[in-house]
């Protein structure tokens, strides 16, 4: 599949990996939107949070947990940060394979734009 992030996960094309494992990739994201900024997918193909399965409930835990370890070690954790799954075209996904943003280091508005 013609698939950025699946590169990325494969290690097909280069990325800044901040953690690996055998479900998940951290990695910086290209064009950061905050001091901090990454995002975590899994290795499987999903394109979106509309491809969730019960089954996958379980990845969906470790994506967050892993997010929250790396928020501790990118020392955000304490000032905050925000968690992001944008899904499909209203949502501002444009890399359809699921992938959670982690930002933090500046503060956040909200409502989201
Ligand atoms: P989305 O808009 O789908 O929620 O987020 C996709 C994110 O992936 C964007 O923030 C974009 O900057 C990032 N991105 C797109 N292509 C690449 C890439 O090749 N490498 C990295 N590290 N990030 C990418
Ligand atoms: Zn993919």
């Amino acid at each position: 599949m013609d698939c950025i992030f699946c590169k990325i996960a494969s290690g097909a094309i280069p990325a800044a990996k901040l953690y690996e494992d055998p479900e998940v990739v951290a990695f910086r994201d290209l064009h950061p939107q905050a001091p901090t900024h990454f995002l975590v997918i899994p290795r499987k193909h999903l394109s979106s949070l509309n491809d969730l399965t019960a089954d996958d409930e379980p990845l969906i835990g470790h994506i967050l947990h892993v997010a929250k370890t790396l928020a501790n070690q990118a020392g955000i954790a304490t000032s905050g940060f925000r968690t992001v799954f944008n899904t499909n075209a209203d949502g501002g996904q444009t890399v359809l394979h699921l992938h959670l943003h982690v930002l933090g280091g500046r503060q956040m508005s909200w409502p989201p734009g």
